[in-house]
């Protein structure tokens, strides 16, 4: 006969037949399954039984229960009431029970559960007596009764609700706790007078035909309406079915000696190492929860009931270590002896999150590896920057402070005066000392100085990778983009979403970690890496993890076999040594063209741009160098024994050039009031911006392609690179420089322009007598250079992938239009799963990518590869990168924390089987092998020859 129904001690029972814990779970639900386990455990955990989904998809699809298993649920009833020392039904010494829902996936509150079954009028007469306490035993009963109707024969609550408010209204009551006694006995009558008349016979006085109906009201429950749409939500399914558990029901309430509480084992918010907790003597469980009596601190039980105490103590110590987290657990005192009615692993803040995952693994419990896994990604995102208290965001939303959402650019919390440009943001922030936010429709690079001095930047258009969007991350500044409601009136100094106003100098907050922006100011809290010591041993043990030599499987010549290694993407010294104390490991991107839009920089670039002749250009460009050679020595100084990739010039130069509407305004008001000085060099600067205009610049005239037109600017570069680093070299700093060539499409352009530029570089070493290593490499940003990497690596020593051009040019979308228009559709139609510029799309710009390395790896097997665009932070991206083979990730400063854990994360996911381990190892003895033997039989070739 097959078992439908399992005691909660007869775990190994359901092991056997069901196989892995998993199936356990998938039989008994995850609820039964937890009652099993910690009945295992020697957990008091109040007697009861278990029957199995399997029963229930039988109910489902019959109509009826199987053959047997009311019989078997009766056997286990009289073991539970031998368990409990009370009778089911009877008067003088009644069990009652709970009938609780339970599938193999939490499905909170969806599905059924009915307390209290076993009352009836006698028995809750015997209940009066029992508890002395009469208005508990009335008030369960009229529960009982309103719960089953409610539950088993859908009788709707207003049937119900409205005789008792009818009841306190005729008392004069206004909560449900004045009613006495008398008074819920009377809603007894009431209830019951409703229920016979809505379901058509009296409530069941037959506590086994209680338990039947709620059993099948149960099963039934599974195919509610609100299940079914919950599953279709989490995408669970639909065929699992649920288990029902039958538990004996205790009471806190029966007297002094009985109490009930709710506990942590470690504080959830701050994580230290102390029970935490609150209780309720003689009370239900409800009356914690709802706060009406105020609890006591978990300590004081000690000295009120110290048995219980030391009992309660001694058994969460265990819990603990049986399931190795912080446990949230409720529990009952019943007469002095305690029950544990629930235990799961407790809900808890980033904060206490890393302490206990770093607390756990010292005192044993885990290991490092576990401890790593334990903390998310997110968790550091959200404990490295400021964040708005999420009760205040909470009340926010509720008072109508909610102005607008846009894309979560870079997180962290930022509140501030709201100004228009981003001179005026500057000045207030330095010379009013006031804390900013500067709004734009969007940012262009003449704008970083407003950015930089302002705690926030908010704009109504733009995307993850737009102008804003990056910078703000390099520079670690909370940000929201295309916030597409918002309409920005920059002549009238306001902006507006519908009715609601908000002008220059007013409040706002900005949640770059949510994307929303409300008006007004919301508390912050604001810790520091370095104030954070959990948190630098969970990343150094994440760092071990990545560095071991087998975490990768090399699947082909030159793959690497440990992890990745986290870089950083860095222009200025300043950001190099905010890198490497966030624990990066290079620069895996410095965009040198941020340098040339410095205040006293940007009239020599102009200067070089309206240059007609070489000889010109290379004047302006002699003026640059010295201060490109002052920024990469002071990038190698910070960087001293880790590799550094300069990107050469990559944005079309109009970037460099005054705003053309601007520009004519003033030349024709100029024209018009006849005013001459300066007139000519503004209608020479308009000529030349209008002869630099391109319909589409994104894929116009940049990268390569602008140093091949005019390869002054990138030799003056690669001049002040290679005499930053022996300069460097000389005082004694080990230089690692990587020269990156942006935007490649064709080797052609390779082959026209490296051997000029190593040309330069070797030159240098000559001129200044230093030798040092360094790297010549591109960046696979179009397609094509993904596709024929072969051919590209015959000449790039290393790829950097810059996947926000290469998922632009992938998808033919514009990285700075499409995240305001189409793409929120897109989302939210599920035609896109996530924005292909935050995340990586690893079916078609991920599927280039592991092309191009092992393309890349075929000629050059030692080809070093990196990933530089905006998706080097993103962890889905980074383990993308840890499977197709990347040597390293380089991401902004700030998220490289972020990025350490989630490479650990991808190496132990993906971590090989021994067998494969055993088998590389086989192979790689075999080719050492062979080429002993080889050179053997060279010897011994040569000796007979001789
Ligand atoms: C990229 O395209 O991914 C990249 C890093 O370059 P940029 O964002 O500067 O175009
Ligand atoms: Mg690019």
């Amino acid at each position: 006969m097959k078992t439908w129904v399992y005691l909660f001690d007869e775990v190994s029972k359901a092991e056997k037949y069901a196989g892995s814990w998993e199936d356990v779970r998938a039989l008994l639900g995850g609820k039964g399954a937890g009652l099993f386990d910690m009945t295992r455990a020697g957990v008091p955990v109040p007697p009861g039984f278990t029957i199995t989904t399997e029963a229930c998809n039988w109910f489902r699809k019959s109509g009826n229960f199987p053959s047997g298993m009311w019989k078997q649920a009766l056997d286990a009833m009289k073991v539970t009431e031998k368990r409990a020392g009370k009778k089911f039904g009877d008067p003088k010494n009644p069990l009652l029970v709970s009938c609780r829902s339970g599938a193999k996936f939490s499905m909170p509150g969806m599905m059924n559960t009915i307390l209290n079954i076993g009352l009836n009028d006698e028995v809750v007469e015997g209940m009066v007596k029992l508890t002395n306490n009469p208005r508990f035993a009335w008030d369960s009963y009229r529960r009982l009764i309103e719960m089953f109707g409610e539950t088993v024969f859908n009788v709707e609550d207003e049937a119900f609700e409205h005789p008792l408010d009818e009841y306190k209204k005729k008392k004069g009551y206004k909560a449900d706790t004045e009613m006495t006694a008398d008074d819920w006995k009377q809603m007894t009558v009431s209830f019951k007078d409703v229920f016979s008349k809505k379901v058509g016979f009296d409530f069941p006085q037959d506590v086994y035909k209680q338990l039947e109906l709620a059993t099948k009201a149960v099963f039934e429950s599974w195919n509610g309406k609100r299940a079914i749409a919950y599953r279709n939500k989490e995408g669970i399914s639909h065929d699992l079915g649920t288990a029902v558990n039958i538990v004996t029901m205790v009471f806190g309430n029966m007297g002094d000696d009985s109490g009930t509480g709710v506990a942590f084992t470690r504080n959830p918010s701050t994580g230290e190492k102390k029970m935490m907790g609150e209780y309720l003597l003689n009370a239900q469980g409800e009356d914690v929860v709802a706060g009406i009596r105020n609890a006591d601190a978990i300590e004081h039980l000690k000295d009120q009931m110290p048995k219980a105490y030391k009992q309660f103590m001694d058994i969460t110590g265990k819990l603990e270590k049986h399931y190795k987290d912080m446990q949230d657990v409720e529990f009952t005192i019943e007469r002095g002896r305690l029950w544990m009615l629930q235990t799961r692993n407790g809900k808890r803040t980033a904060k206490s999150t890393v302490k206990i995952a770093v607390d756990m693994a010292k005192e044993g419990l885990i290991t490092k590896a576990q401890a790593v896994l334990r903390v998310s990604p997110d968790n550091v995102d959200a404990l490295l920057h400021p964040q708005f208290d999420h009760d205040a965001m909470d009340s926010a939303e509720k008072t109508g402070t909610f102005f607008a959402k846009g894309v979560n650019a870079s997180p962290g919390a930022a509140v501030g005066q709201v100004y228009f440009d981003a001179d005026t943001a500057e000045e207030m922030a330095h010379e009013e000392k006031q804390d900013t936010i500067m709004v734009r429709p969007f940012t262009k690079p003449d704008d970083v100085h407003g950015m930089i001095a302002s705690k926030g930047v908010l704009t109504s258009e733009g995307g993850a990778t737009s102008h804003a969007a990056v910078v703000a991350r390099q520079f670690g500044i909370p940000c929201v983009v295309g916030a597409s409601a918002i309409k920005i009136h920059l002549e009238d100094r306001k902006m507006t979403v519908g009715d609601k106003v908000v002008k220059e100098g007013d409040w706002i907050s900005v949640d770059g970690t949510t994307g929303k922006v409300f008006i007004g100011k919301i508390p912050t809290t604001s810790p520091t890496l370095e104030e954070q010591t959990e948190l630098l041993t969970l990343l150094k043990w994440a760092d071990e993890i990545s560095a071991r030599k087998d975490v990768r499987e090399a699947r082909a010549p030159g793959y690497p076999t440990r992890g990745l290694q986290v870089w950083a993407n860095a222009d200025y010294p300043k950001d190099a040594q905010r890198a490497r104390s966030y624990g990066a490991v290079g620069i895996g991107l410095c965009r040198t063209e941020h340098m040339f839009f410095e205040p006293e920089r940007l009239p020599i670039v102009q200067d070089m741009i309206l240059s007609e002749s070489s000889g010109g250009r290379t004047a302006a460009l002699d003026k640059l160098l010295p201060y490109q050679r002052k920024d990469f020595d002071g990038l190698f100084e910070a960087m001293d024994g880790y590799p550094v990739i300069i990107r050469l010039i990559d944005p079309p130069l109009h970037e460099f050039m005054p705003d053309e509407e601007k520009l004519l305004e003033e030349v024709i008001t100029m024209r018009v009031k006849n005013e001459t000085a300066g007139l000519k060099e503004k209608e020479d600067l308009l000529d030349a911006i209008k002869r630099l205009h391109e319909s589409n610049p994104m894929m116009g005239l940049r990268g390569v392609r602008l140093s091949i037109s005019m390869p002054e600017i990138v030799e003056m570069q690669v001049r002040a690179i290679f005499e930053a680093a022996a300069d460097c070299t000389k005082r004694g700093i080990k230089v690692k420089p990587e020269v990156m060539i942006p935007l490649t499409g064709t080797v052609k352009e390779l082959e026209w322009i490296q051997p000029r530029l190593e040309r330069i570089a070797k030159t240098v070493m000559e001129e200044k007598d230093v030798k040092f290593d360094y790297k010549f490499g591109t960046m696979i940003e179009i397609p094509r250079a993904a596709v024929t990497a072969a051919e590209v690596a015959s000449h790039a020593e290393f790829f950097s992938f810059g996947t926000n051009d290469l998922t632009q040019m992938t998808y033919g979308y514009s990285r700075d239009d499409a995240e305001r228009n189409f793409l929120i559709t897109y989302q939210e139609q599920g035609i896109l799963e996530t924005n292909p510029f935050q995340s990586l799309d690893r079916g078609g710009v991920g599927k280039l990518m592991d092309w191009a390395i092992a393309e890349g790896r075929t000629t050059r097997p030692g080809l070093e590869v990196g990933i530089c665009g905006e998706h080097g932070g993103d962890p889905s991206s980074i383990e993308w990168c840890h499977i197709i083979g990347n040597d390293y990730v380089s991401c902004s400063p700030f998220r490289v924390p972020i990025a350490r854990l989630a490479a650990a994360h991808s190496a132990l996911k993906h971590k090989p089987t021994r067998d494969v381990l055993v088998k590389a190892k086989k192979a790689s003895k075999k080719k050492v092998v062979k080429k002993i033997s080889r050179a053997r039989a060279k010897s011994l070739a040569k000796r007979k020859k001789k």
